[in-house]
């Protein structure tokens, strides 16, 4: 059983992986991707500007399925049930300067951890 946990949480990752590659790719300003992941198991993203700016418009998704679930569609997955939110940096990643700005503007705090 716990292997099939991992076999899930690795599927996940690769998937999360390939939807910010093409968000990255969709969004010639992009620096990076702001990935918020809800505690209903979806997810929320948009691409991010050097300038802390959206790049992109924010994009909700749902892993195995075919749209959000039911309290996203109704409070637009807010942010009291996010349980991890981080920006994954396109390549090269900007300075760790730049990095701590716009994490500070995305987050309005500097993060615990970063990737
Ligand atoms: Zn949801």
């Amino acid at each position: 059983m716990a292997n099939e946990h991992v076999e899930n949480e690795r599927e996940l990752e690769m998937r999360e992986q390939a939807m910010i590659e093409g968000i990255i790719e969709g969004s010639p300003d992009a620096v990076g991707v702001v990935v918020i992941r809800l505690d209903c198991g979806c997810r929320k993203m948009a691409a991010v500007s050097e300038d802390g700016e959206p790049a992109s418009k924010i994009i909700m998704y749902r892993d195995f399925a075919e749209s959000i679930c039911e309290k996203c569609q109704d409070d637009q997955g807010s942010y009291l049930r996010v349980v991890k939110q981080f920006i994954h940096w396109s390549e090269p990643a900007p300075s760790s300067d730049i990095q701590t700005r716009i994490n500070t503007k995305v987050f309005g705090t500097s993060p615990e951890s970063t990737h």
